[in-house]
């Protein structure tokens, strides 16, 4: 009970590990998704971002030096005023610089507080030594501007004739910066987080769902299964909605149902069959033991018959008992095969010449088809108990005409054996069950060869273990043939 609780509890704790592998995979993923969603955002809406400010900053820089041409041409002297009134128009930062980067326009006093802050903070001789740089590259003369990034601006630098008269021109500079604007950020974090919120809702809900589906036809199966080892026979482990897996899990549960109660028939069988078989002869004994004591002890001729039979009985209570052993070491695997090269066609006729009494003295009629000089690779004595005990089948089921038919031929495939009665034959529905241990038809033994119910199953332990193919076919009211086949060893 102990035992039952403490495996129960071990497979508790392994369901529940199902869950928790299946919700940290789901988290995992989940949060892979989010991170690459806030990733790919980030990289998507700033390419987008800076194509549109390069874009626009051209397009702009253009006009602003149109415009400018335009209000020199009109008479327009306060290039502060024009400049201030065209960063406010187009959100751009314009100026107006000499050729060492001193700015011309718009004039300090009349920038604003704010906008003069920034605009000293410009590195204005780097950035002019950076344009004339580009421009000297470019062979650029009056009239010609140039478009390109700095740092994290993009520029608009048109080269324009001296406004001061001091030198040879003068630069027209205007820029605007491609880093994301806050509201831009805290938009791709809203939309991230708002996304990874969903993802991971999604993520808990299936999860859940996929290991509930899962957990709960396992949990079913185990039930069933302490069911069925409680020898509760009548457990069906198909379940409604089971996967594809689980059913075939549950089908093969089934079928280890069938195999375990046919196992428990058998067994049951076997221990009423035995006890059955001892009890007879047994009871026997006991009789002619006692009719010895008490009535024919004194009668040599009667107590040598009555002698004879206790001695019959006992030499079939050793057979059994020593079939029973054979069968029981052979399934435990404790014997070994001594494999040998052999004579078949020599074994074969030895065999044979034991039933030989049967001829002469119950006109039995063997008609043996040997080939000779078959060689074999096998465990001789094994072997023969195989062919001692098809044979003796024969002899006890063949008809009224008391013939057997023995077959040994070389074939592609192998040396056939074969042996053939004409007897009853075996119902198709009996013939997998003939080679069970214990089996036995209906039909009690009447012939000279007695069977313990343990042949045919030795006969398959001894040719499985060996791997050589054999078989029985068999037709009601005509006869049965049974055979194997044995590699040749030439
Ligand atoms: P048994 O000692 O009863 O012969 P076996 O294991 O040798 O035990 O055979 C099992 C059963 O198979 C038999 O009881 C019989 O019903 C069937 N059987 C075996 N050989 C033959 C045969 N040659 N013809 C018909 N039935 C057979």
């Amino acid at each position: 009970m102990k035992e039952r609780i403490k495996q129960k509890n071990a497979i508790k704790r392994k369901s529940s590990s199902i869950h928790f592998l299946i919700w940290s995979a789901f988290l995992l993923f989940a949060l892979a998704i989010i991170l690459l969603f806030g990733i790919s955002q980030v990289v998507i809406v700033r390419r987008t971002y800076m194509e549109t400010v390069s874009r626009t900053l051209a397009t702009n820089g253009k006009q602003i030096r149109q415009e400018l041409a335009l209000y020199e041409q009109s008479g327009g002297r306060d290039y502060s005023m024009f400049l201030i009134s065209r960063m406010q128009k187009y959100g751009v930062n314009a100026y107006i610089l000499d050729g060492d980067g001193s700015l011309l326009f718009p004039e300090k006093e009349e920038l604003g507080e704010e906008f003069a802050d920034f605009s000293a903070k410009l590195d204005f001789n780097e950035r002019m030594a950076e344009l004339k740089r580009r421009l000297q590259k470019e062979s650029a003369t009056v009239g010609d501007a140039i478009l390109y990034t700095y740092g994290n601006d993009y520029v608009y630098g048109a080269m324009l004739p001296s406004f001061d008269g001091v030198g040879d021109a003068d630069y027209l500079y205007v820029f605007s910066s491609v880093e994301l604007s806050k509201a831009a950020v805290s938009d791709i974090v809203a939309r991230t987080v708002l996304i990874g919120v969903f993802v991971l809702v999604l993520s808990f809900a299936v999860s859940g769902f996929i290991s509930g589906a899962l957990v709960k036809p396992l949990t079913e199966l185990t039930d069933k299964a302490w069911a069925l080892a409680r020898g509760d026979f009548t457990v069906d482990f198909r379940g409604e909605a089971y996967g594809l897996e689980m059913a075939a899990l549950a089908d093969t549960l089934n079928h280890a149902r069938d195999e375990i109660s046919k196992t428990d028939r058998m067994q049951k069988e076997l221990i009423a069959n035995v006890s059955h078989d001892f009890k007879t002869p047994l009871t026997m004994i006991k009789a002619y033991s006692s009719m010895i004591r008490e009535i024919s002890g004194e009668n040599p001729e009667k107590r040598n018959k009555h002698a004879q039979v206790i001695e019959a009985e006992a030499d079939r209570l050793t057979s059994l008992v020593n079939d029973l052993l054979d069968l029981s070491k052979m399934r435990a695997g404790l014997e070994n095969l001594k494999t040998e090269r052999f004579n078949l066609s020599e074994y074969l006729l030895d065999v044979l010449e034991k039933f030989s009494y049967l001829t002469d003295s119950q006109g039995y009629v063997f008609e043996a088809e040997i080939e000779e000089g078959a060689f074999t690779l096998a465990d001789r004595s094994k072997i023969g108990q195989v062919l001692y005990n098809l044979i003796g089948n024969a002899v006890n089921y063949t008809g009224e005409d008391k013939k057997v038919k023995i077959l040994l031929k070389r074939e592609q495939s192998g040396i056939r054996f074969a042996v053939t009665d004409s007897g009853n034959g075996i119902p198709p529905e009996e013939l997998p069950t003939i080679w069970e241990r214990y089996y036995r038809s209906s039909e009690m033994h009447k012939r000279p060869v007695k069977g313990t119910g343990l042949g045919l199953s030795i006969v398959k332990t001894v040719l499985e273990r060996h791997d050589f193919p054999f078989g029985v076919d068999s037709t009601v009211g005509v006869g049965s043939t049974f055979y194997v086949l044995f590699p040749i060893a030439d």
